[in-house]
């Protein structure tokens, strides 16, 4: 392994492979990722894919819009097919307080030319039958959402990554970030010690730890979400949205040819990742609450991973304060993989001290001590 590197980016799942792949686009050298275990074996790999421009706060609907020029060309870009399916994403109200959010945030979506469709529970149940909607207020549709495949975008942005010639290693586990007189002088790994100015903490649900390193707090928590998956499902249409039930904090959607259904979401943080199959009960409530046919379902799989979640749902980017060329690139709180192209390239920015596309100071980490949170309704809500 080389003795040192310009750049040094901690994890290998898909925001520090969009970062590595952004990098080289901007013919930069002597870039390393280091990554404890497999590349995506982390959140990544856990994962769901989802895709939408339905977010409530400019700076989510503006990462989304710039990341999807990339998932739209994305095979033209790296050669792999992400499988991108764009059925559309249903959000479903049913108190008089999410009504009023979702009419809000369609607002804000036409603004930035999103065909955001606000619809009646008639006009709902019109278009899918197989709803129960006599409990809804409304909903909102975009089809310009969906989802795709993060193992294929991890895929494309290593492929890439690598023809720009990073240099990649699997099994090295960063265990010290080394400074001197408040500047990044390189890390310790567990094959080596590798010199260099910049460091990137892309270290997903374990970025608090890797902040400790540096002795830089990142105020982000790991939360356990289930994820359960049905037998093949032949009494809904093939083609449906990814329907979700923003009051139960329920979605599903199609997943081959049977049913991708989510599970509950921890409201204490832990890396715990197993799946509890009593959750089941409560996947099968809420299913058959709002597709009654979904008592035919056969669960027959599930899995569980972590969101790495900030305090206010919004992501951290940018240079640590009082750490010169520690970047941080954490906490996107359930949505990482479908910004990822757009925090890739933000960052690429912010690294080689270029303007990036979008001011992204509101997302400095300096945020939580000022007191200047997001604040966005839809994130109650989490794929
Ligand atoms: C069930 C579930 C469903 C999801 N669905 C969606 C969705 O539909 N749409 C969406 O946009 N997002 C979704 N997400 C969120 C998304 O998966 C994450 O936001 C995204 O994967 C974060 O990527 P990352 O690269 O930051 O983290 P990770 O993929 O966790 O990568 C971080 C990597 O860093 C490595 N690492 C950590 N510490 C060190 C160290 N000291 N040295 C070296 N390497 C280290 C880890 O091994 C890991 O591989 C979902 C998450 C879960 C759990």
């Amino acid at each position: 392994m080389e003795k040192t590197a310009d750049i040094i980016i901690i994890g290998g799942g898909i925001i520090g492979a969009s970062i590595a792949f952004h990098l080289t686009g901007k013919e930069t050298k002597g870039i390393i990722l280091l990554e404890k275990g497999m590349l995506g074996e982390g959140s990544t790999a856990k994962c769901v894919g989802g895709i939408r421009t339905q977010f409530s706060t400019e700076v989510n609907i503006r990462f989304s819009l710039e990341s999807l020029k990339t998932w739209d060309r994305f095979s033209e870009i790296t050669g792999v097919d992400l499988g991108f399916k764009k059925v559309g994403y249903l959000f479903l109200a049913t108190t008089e307080n999410e009504w009023r959010i979702f009419q809000a945030n369609t607002h804000l979506l036409r603004t930035f030319s999103i065909p955001v469709e606000l619809l009646s529970p008639e006009e709902i149940q019109h278009r899918w039958r197989y709803l129960k909607v006599d409990d809804l207020r409304g909903g909102t549709f975009c089809p310009w959402d969906g989802y795709a495949g993060p193992y294929e975008a991890l895929t494309g942005f290593i492929k890439g990554a690598r023809q720009g010639g990073v240099k990649i290693y699997e099994g090295t586990e960063v265990q010290q970030i080394l400074q001197e007189r408040g500047r990044i002088v390189g890390v310790r790994t567990s094959r080596g010690t590798i010199a260099a100015p910049i460091v990137i903490n892309a270290a997903g649900p374990q970025a608090a730890e890797v902040g400790k390193m540096a002795g830089v707090e990142v105020p982000v928590k790991p939360y356990r979400r289930q994820i359960f998956f049905t037998a093949p499902f032949p009494w809904i249409p093939d083609s449906i949205p990814l329907v979700i039930d923003f009051h139960r904090g329920w979605y599903f959607r199609r997943e081959g040819q049977g049913l991708l259904l989510s599970g509950p979401k921890d409201d204490f943080p832990s890396f715990n990742t197993n799946v509890d199959y009593d959750a089941m009960v409560e996947v099968a409530e809420n299913s058959v609450a709002r597709v009654p046919v979904l008592e035919k379902a056969e669960i027959n799989r599930g899995w569980a991973g972590s969101y790495e979640i900030s305090p206010d749902n919004h992501a951290i980017l940018g240079e640590a304060p009082g750490v010169k060329g520690l970047f941080l690139s954490n906490g996107f709180s359930g949505h990482g993989f479908q910004h990822s192209p757009a925090v890739g390239r933000v960052m690429a920015d912010l690294i080689l001290g270029d303007q990036p596309f979008m001011d992204v100071s509101c997302l400095s980490v300096d945020r939580f001590r000022q007191g200047r949170l997001h604040q966005e309704p839809l994130t109650a809500f989490k794929e």
